[in-house]
C-alpha cells in the first residue's frame, strides 16, 4: 500500500468525474514538517500553534515564536500555511497558566475567548506571525469563533498589529488573509455580512459535530455514538457549503475525519474541495478519491435521505463496492 500511495504522491487528487481536491495537511510541531515534501501535502491547511505552548514549561518569547514561524514558512517553500491562534482552554491546559475551575471545559473559556479577554498573548503571537512572514503572504485564522462580534474584535486585533508594525519599519505580508474556524453551529447562522468580511473558513469538524450532537469529544462512551456520516449532520454541512457558495467564501474542512477516505469521499461529493488531515492520511484519501465519481457518491448520499436512513455509510459502502 505504501508503495502504491508513494506512486501517486506527486499526482492530484482529481475525481473521475474531473473535480480536483485541495488536500493540505494538518500540522504543529517542526517534527510535523518534513512531512509536507514526503507526504504530497499542497500545504498546511491547519497549523495548531499552542502545540509549541504546550511542549513549554514558560511562555515562550516573541522572538522564539516568530523564528519558529519563519521556519515553518522556510519549510512550506511558499505553499500556503494557515497558522490558527492558540487553540487552549478546554482540554488543552498550559502547565505555566493557571487551570480554570470550570464545570464543562468545552463549553467554558477557551481558544477566542480567551484570546479577547486576556489579549496581550494574541498580541504577542500576530507580531510574532507578521514578522515571521517578513513580507511573505501569511494566513492566520481565529479558532472557536461562536459570533461575527468576536471575529471582528479579533480581526481588530490583528488591524493593531499592522499599524504597530509599520510604525516600526518592518516590512508587512505581501498579502494578509484572516479567517476563522467554523466550529460552533451559531457561526453557520451568523449573517451574510460575516461571512462577506470573513476571507476563508475552516470547519473544525472535531468540535462542531462534539456540539452539533452534543457528545463529548473526549467521551469514550459517546464519541462514537454519532456517525460522521449521519444524515443530519451531513445536511447542516451542505447548508454551510451553500452559505459559503452564495457569499463566495473559501471553504475547507480540517477535523479528523479529513482523514478517513470514506468521510473525505461524501465529504468532497457534498462541496467541500478543499482538506486538512494528518499527513499519513493524504495517500489513502487521495487513492480512493482518484477511483470515485463525486457525482455517484451524491447519488447514494440522496437516496439513503430519501430513504430515511441514519447514516449514508451503508449506501457509499454499497457504492464502492460495485464501482
Ligand atoms: C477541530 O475541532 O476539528 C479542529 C481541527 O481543532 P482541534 O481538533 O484542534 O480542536
Ligand atoms: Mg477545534
Amino acid at each position: 500500500a505504501q508503495e502504491r500511495y508513494a506512486s501517486i504522491r506527486d499526482k492530484p487528487a482529481e475525481t473521475l468525474c474531473g473535480k480536483t481536491i485541495s488536500l493540505m495537511m494538518n500540522a504543529g510541531l517542526m517534527a510535523d514538517l518534513p512531512s509536507l515534501q514526503g507526504s504530497g501535502a499542497q500545504g498546511v491547511g491547519l497549523f495548531r500553534t499552542e502545540l509549541q505552548f504546550l511542549v513549554r514549561n514558560k511562555m515562550p518569547k516573541r522572538s522564539e515564536l516568530s523564528a519558529l514561524y519563519a521556519r515553518v514558512l522556510d519549510a512550506a517553500q511558499g505553499q500556503r500555511v494557515v497558522f490558527r491562534t492558540l487553540d487552549i482552554g478546554s482540554d488543552k491546559v498550559l502547565p505555566y497558566m493557571k487551570p480554570n475551575d470550570e464545570p464543562n471545559p468545552a463549553l467554558g473559556w477557551r481558544a477566542i475567548r480567551v484570546g479577547l479577554d486576556k489579549p496581550g498573548v494574541m498580541r504577542m503571537q500576530l507580531q510574532a506571525l507578521l514578522r515571521a512572514a517578513n513580507g511573505r503572504p501569511l494566513s492566520v485564522m481565529f479558532p472557536f469563533v461562536a459570533q461575527f462580534e468576536e471575529f471582528r474584535a479579533a480581526r481588530a486585533e490583528m488591524d493593531k498589529a499592522i499599524a504597530r508594525e509599520e510604525k516600526l519599519g518592518h516590512v508587512l505580508p505581501e498579502r494578509l488573509e484572516i479567517g476563522a474556524m467554523l466550529e460552533t453551529p451559531s457561526l453557520a447562522y451568523a449573517p451574510d455580512q460575516f461571512f462577506d468580511e470573513v476571507e476563508f473558513l475552516s470547519i473544525g469538524g472535531n468540535d462542531l459535530k462534539q456540539f452539533f450532537f452534543a457528545a463529548d469529544r473526549e467521551n469514550e462512551r459517546v464519541r462514537r455514538r454519532y456517525d460522521t456520516l449521519n444524515v443530519s449532520f451531513l445536511t447542516f454541512l451542505e447548508q454551510i457549503v451553500a452559505r459559503c457558495k452564495n457569499t463566495n467564501t473559501q471553504l475547507s474542512f480540517c477535523g479528523e475525519d479529513a482523514g478517513r477516505p470514506v468521510e473525505a469521499l461524501c465529504l468532497a461529493a457534498i462541496g467541500l474541495h478543499s482538506l486538512s488531515m494528518r499527513p499519513a492520511s493524504i495517500g489513502p484519501v487521495k487513492h480512493l478519491l482518484r477511483r470515485s465519481d463525486l457525482n455517484a457518491v451524491k447519488a447514494a448520499i440522496n437516496e439513503a435521505r430519501e430513504r430515511g436512513d441514519q447514516s449514508v455509510r451503508g449506501a457509499v459502502m454499497d457504492y464502492l463496492r460495485s464501482a
